[in-house]
C-alpha cells in the first residue's frame, strides 16, 4: 500500500513524486540544454546505484508514490538496469505507484523489453525533429535512426510512450504538424515543452532568440484542429488539450508560468545527491553528507529531507514578459533533470 504522504511542504502541498537525475552525463549534446564540450563530475561525487537506491527508498518511505528516473541520458548510466530492478520491489510491495523514466531514446533498443520488466509502463521519449539533419543539428551527437529504433522497441515491449518535444524557434516550427501525424499514427501522446532559459553560455540574445511561446503553437495547431482544453491536474506545468478531429491528447509544458505551482506535488534529485525543491529557483540542500555519513541508520537522511521539504518555495521567478529572461538559471537542465 502507499505511505500516507509525511513530506508536507510550508504550503500545505504533498510531495508525492520525485524526479531523480542518476547521471550528469550523456551521449548527445542538445544545443538547449549542454555545451559541446561539457567537463562531468567526478564519478565519487555521484551517488552509487545503492546510495540511489537508499535516497529513493527513504522518499517512498515517506509518502512518494511517483518516481521519475531522468538525468543527463539515464541509459548511459553504467549499471543501472539494477536499480530499476531494485525500485521493482517498491511497485511490488504497492508503496510506488509508477516508476518511469524520461530518456534520450538512444539505449532503447538495448533496455525496453528489461524496463517493461521491471514494471515500467510509461515512458517519455525526447524527440523535436523527424528530420536526420536537423536531429543530428539540434543533438550535436545524437542520430536519428537510433532514435527512432529506441521509439520502436519500446512500443514492442508495450511501453507507453509519450514523446517530448522542445519548441524552439525557427527550428521545429515547420514541423508542428509533422510531428502530431507521427504521434497519431503510431499512437504516442506528445507534448511540447516552451524552451526555458538555463546554462551559463547562453546569452539573453540567445534564450530569447530560441523561445517559441505554446500559445502561439497552439494557435497554429488550431488552424487545422479543434482543441478541446482539459483540466487533467498532473500537479505540474502540463496542460493537456485533445485533438477532437483525431481524439489526440497533446500537452503543453510552460515552466514558465505560474499557475502550475500552487498544485507542485514535485521534488528533484541530482546525481549527487542535492535536492532542488522548485525547478525554477536556484536554491538547493545538499542530501549526500545525511546519507553519506550514516550508513547504518536513515533516520538523519529523512531528517534531512524534512527539512529540504519545509524549504519549498510557494514558485518560481521566471518572467520572460518583460523581453528580458529574469529569472534565469544559470545551471544546467541536465543537472536536475528537467
Ligand atoms: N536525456 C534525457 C532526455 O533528453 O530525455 C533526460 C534528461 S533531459 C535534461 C530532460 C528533458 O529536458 C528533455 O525532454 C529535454 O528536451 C528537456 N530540456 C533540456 N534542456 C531544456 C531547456 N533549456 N528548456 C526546456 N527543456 C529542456
Ligand atoms: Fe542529453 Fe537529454 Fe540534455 Fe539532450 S536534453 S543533452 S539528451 S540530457
Amino acid at each position: 500500500m502507499p505511505m500516507e504522504p509525511r513530506l508536507i511542504d510550508p504550503f500545505h502541498r504533498a510531495v508525492t513524486y520525485l524526479r531523480v537525475s542518476v547521471t550528469d552525463r550523456c551521449d548527445f549534446r542538445c544545443v538547449y540544454c549542454m555545451s559541446e564540450h561539457m567537463t562531468f563530475l567526478p564519478k565519487k561525487e555521484l551517488l552509487t546505484l545503492e546510495e540511489l537506491d537508499r535516497m529513493c527508498s527513504a522518499f517512498i518511505n515517506q509518502g512518494v508514490t511517483k518516481l521519475r528516473v531522468t538525468g543527463g541520458e539515464p541509459l548511459v548510466r553504467r549499471g543501472i538496469m539494477g536499480f530499476f530492478r531494485a525500485m521493482k520491489r517498491h511497485l511490488d510491495s504497492g508503496a510506488l505507484k509508477e516508476l518511469s523514466l524520461t530518456t534520450n531514446g538512444s539505449q532503447l533498443h538495448k533496455y525496453a523489453q528489461e524496463l517493461a520488466d521491471c514494471g515500467v509502463k510509461r515512458i517519455n521519449i525526447s524527440l523535436d525533429t523527424l528530420d536526420a539533419d536537423k536531429f543530428a543539428k539540434v543533438t550535436r551527437w545524437g542520430r536519428l535512426p537510433q532514435v527512432l529504433n529506441g521509439i520502436d522497441a519500446a512500443l514492442q515491449a508495450g511501453l507507453r510512450v509519450k514523446l517530448n518535444a522542445v519548441a524552439v524557434k525557427g527550428f521545429n516550427e515547420d514541423e508542428l504538424f509533422a510531428l502530431q501525424e507521427f504521434c497519431a499514427e503510431k499512437d504516442l501522446d506528445l507534448t511540447f515543452i516552451e524552451v526555458m532559459p538555463m546554462g551559463e553560455d547562453m546569452d539573453d540574445a540567445m534564450r530569447l532568440g530560441q523561445y517559441w511561446s505554446l500559445q502561439d503553437l497552439k494557435d497554429r495547431l488550431k488552424t487545422r484542429f479543434k482543441l478541446k482544453d482539459l483540466d487533467d491536474n498532473t500537479g505540474g506545468p502540463a496542460k493537456y488539450a485533445q485533438v477532437v478531429e483525431t481524439g489526440q491528447k497533446i500537452g503543453f509544458i510552460m515552466p514558465l508560468s505560474h499557475n502550475f505551482c500552487e498544485s507542485c506535488n514535485r521534488v528533484r534529485i541530482t546525481c549527487t545527491g542535492e535536492i532542488y525543491t522548485c525547478l525554477g529557483q536556484e536554491g538547493s540542500m545538499d542530501l549526500r553528507p545525511a546519507l553519506r555519513e550514516n550508513t547504518e541508520s536513515d533516520a538523519p537522511l529523512v531528517a534531512a529531507i524534512h527539512k529540504a521539504i519545509g524549504t519549498k518555495p510557494k514558485g518560481h521567478d521566471f518572467d520572460y514578459s518583460r523581453k528580458k529572461s529574469d529569472g534565469k538559471m544559470t545551471r544546467h537542465m541536465s543537472h536536475t533533470g528537467g
